[in-house]
């Protein structure tokens, strides 16, 4: 099968604890997707690896890639700035890669503006009583963190109808194949199928 010449960026947002770090492990077991590693000032938590979860950049080395033109997008989240490298995005989508850029709403606004053929995707949660059980759950925040995590990720959902598409996660076997359904439709509007219709009229 001929690949696409270009492959598709991919937003997906969601509140902390709706399972986008569960669907996505799933989801990049296919290495037709590549994973876009943000740049951030928070500093690492317990586990983190640097140019794996994040690029960890002092303030300064981040307000220069801003100023380079090195950021595709990049906000302010939480008192630390938050980013994603222009460079490998591109490089990977030219490649043919379908390239996954998890970010917060804000950031995801910028893409809309700059890159229209993008698709946005927005996991929530079944229920807000949900969310906070699998926060409990998980273990990795303290009861006064993941409150504060609750109320804003009912912010945050406000925003969810800004997205292209909505993923509840409720069955989780569910919102992966539904992920990958919304991909599979992507890949197959026209306009991402130009070379294979070229393919098709060969010699015709
Ligand atoms: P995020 O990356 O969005 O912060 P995680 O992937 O870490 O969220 O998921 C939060 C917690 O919820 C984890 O403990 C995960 O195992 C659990 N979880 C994820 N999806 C489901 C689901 N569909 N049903 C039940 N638990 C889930
Ligand atoms: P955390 O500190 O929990 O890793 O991330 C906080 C928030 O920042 C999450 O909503 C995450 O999706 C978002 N985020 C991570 N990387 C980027 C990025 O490159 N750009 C933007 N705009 N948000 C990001």
């Amino acid at each position: 099968m001929k690949m696409m010449d270009k492959g598709i960026l991919i937003v997906v947002s969601a509140p902390s604890g709706c399972g986008k770090g569960t669907i996505l492990a799933e989801i990049l077991k296919d290495e037709k997707f590549f994973y876009s590693v943000s740049a951030t000032t928070r500093s690492p938590r317990p586990g983190e690896t640097d140019g794996v979860n994040y690029h960890f950049l002092k303030k300064e080395q981040f307000e220069e890639l801003i100023a380079s033109g090195g950021m595709l997008e990049y906000a302010q989240y939480c008192d630390n700035y938050y980013g994603t490298p222009r460079e490998k995005v591109m490089e990977k989508l030219a490649e043919g890669k379908h390239v996954i850029l998890e970010i917060e709403v804000q950031g995801a606004m910028q893409i809309r503006e700059k890159c229209p053929d993008a698709v946005f995707i927005f996991i929530a949660p079944p229920s807000v009583e949900e969310l906070r059980n699998r926060l409990s759950g998980r273990g990795t925040e303290t009861a006064d963190v993941i409150e504060k995590r609750v109320s804003e990720a009912a912010h945050e959902i406000s925003f969810a109808d800004r997205y292209d598409y909505v993923i509840v996660n409720d069955r989780l076997e569910d919102a992966i194949e539904d992920f990958r359904t919304v991909v599979r439709a992507e890949e197959l509007k026209s306009v991402n199928q130009k070379n294979i219709i070229d393919e098709v009229l060969k010699n015709a």
